[in-house]
């Protein structure tokens, strides 16, 4: 029999990103509504070795809904990658009375759960939150959708400059390894092209497309191109580029960086956080351990954290499709 659960415990870690405030809240509630009581953990990882725990009832979560960030703040815990600090962290929850983890937080976050939980026994449960939606087990990840949003309204706004001086704009977008934002927002700011991680298209490719869009009579040119796109070029080295073979381009430069972080998470995301948060507190409370929440053809879903660390999360090759011929 799983030991009855009282006191659960919930951290963010890794990157925030919008809609981590949401979940707390999600969990804080769900463990009131059903009396068991909740604190919160803060700095993540490293708070759990220091002890930085506090009491949360209902009201200690008001008016955070609609806040990016998170209130119990995130880090990267050195320490905790270590037996010894991980003995630490254990020996204050023991301390604290808490029997039972929600960690909100990237594959890394999950990793950590994992190990804690084979060292220690003691039941985890993952949230998904980042804004790189690289996490297998969920179609979106806590703050995915704000990202795509923010991300499409700067191109919005960069087009009307791109536009009005017939200029061409790369437009560098987080995902080092995924390139789920860089396609979505691509597809829906209409770019004329999208450099991914995943795909090559390579540099011929791009010449041949901007030289065939300038042919059409377009007046300007979005290129969207992703962190970590497998070119292998910055977009610094590809504006060079690209000015070195086509010198009737006047080419810009426009990184993203961390402003696609921020922000008041989207409806979706709210919504996501609170299914995601219940669904992490009531699967604890039946004795579930060493699971991802997350979403799957809009059913939340139990996904083991193992498969949801190694499973790769892909980007769905149709919508490579789709860009093509909307760049026509
Ligand atoms: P993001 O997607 O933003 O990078 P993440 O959760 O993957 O989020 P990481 O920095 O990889 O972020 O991991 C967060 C924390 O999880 C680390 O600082 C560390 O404390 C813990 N962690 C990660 N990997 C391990 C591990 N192998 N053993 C123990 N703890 C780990």
């Amino acid at each position: 029999m799983p030991k009855t659960i009282k006191k659960v415990g919930v951290l963010t870690s890794g990157g925030d990103s919008p809609g981590m405030n949401a979940a707390i809240r999600a969990v804080v509630r769900t463990c009131a509504y059903h009396n068991i009581e909740c604190i919160g953990i803060y700095r993540g990882y490293q708070g759990m070795i220091e002890g930085d725990f506090k009491e949360m009832g209902p009201r200690s979560v008001n008016n955070i809904v609609n806040k990016g960030g998170t209130i119990l703040k995130s880090a990267r815990s050195l320490e905790f990658r270590t037996p010894e600090g991980r003995k630490k962290a254990h020996e204050n929850l023991v301390k604290a009375g808490v029997d039972a983890l929600v960690v909100i937080g990237g594959d890394g976050s999950f990793t950590g759960g994992l190990i804690f939980n084979s060292e220690y026994g003691f039941p985890v449960m993952g949230i998904p939150g980042t804004i790189d939606n690289d996490i297998f087990g969920t179609t979106h990840t806590l703050g995915y959708d704000t990202a795509l949003n923010t991300v499409v309204d700067c191109i919005d706004k960069i087009r009307d400059t791109a536009s009005s001086h017939n200029r061409l704009f790369f437009v560098e977008v987080m995902g080092r390894d995924a390139g789920h934002i860089a396609l979505n927002a691509g597809i829906g700011a209409g770019a004329e092209e999208i450099l991914i991680p995943e795909e090559d298209l390579g540099l011929d490719r791009l010449l041949d497309s901007l030289q065939k869009s300038k042919a059409s009579g377009k007046s300007s040119s979005i290129v969207v191109i992703a962190e970590g796109d497998k070119i292998g070029k910055n977009v610094f080295e590809l504006k060079d580029y690209v000015e070195a073979n086509l010198p009737e381009y006047d080419v810009r430069v426009s990184v993203l960086g961390h402003m696609q972080r921020g922000g008041s998470p989207s409806c979706f995301d709210r919504v996501l956080a609170s299914r995601l948060g219940v669904k992490a507190v009531e699967s604890l409370l039946e004795g579930k351990s060493n699971y991802m929440v997350g979403l799957r053809e809009d059913k939340v879903t139990l996904t083991p954290l193992e498969q949801a660390i190694k499973g790769k999360s892909e980007i769905d090759r149709e919508l490579l499709r789709v860009s093509d011929i909307m760049s026509t």
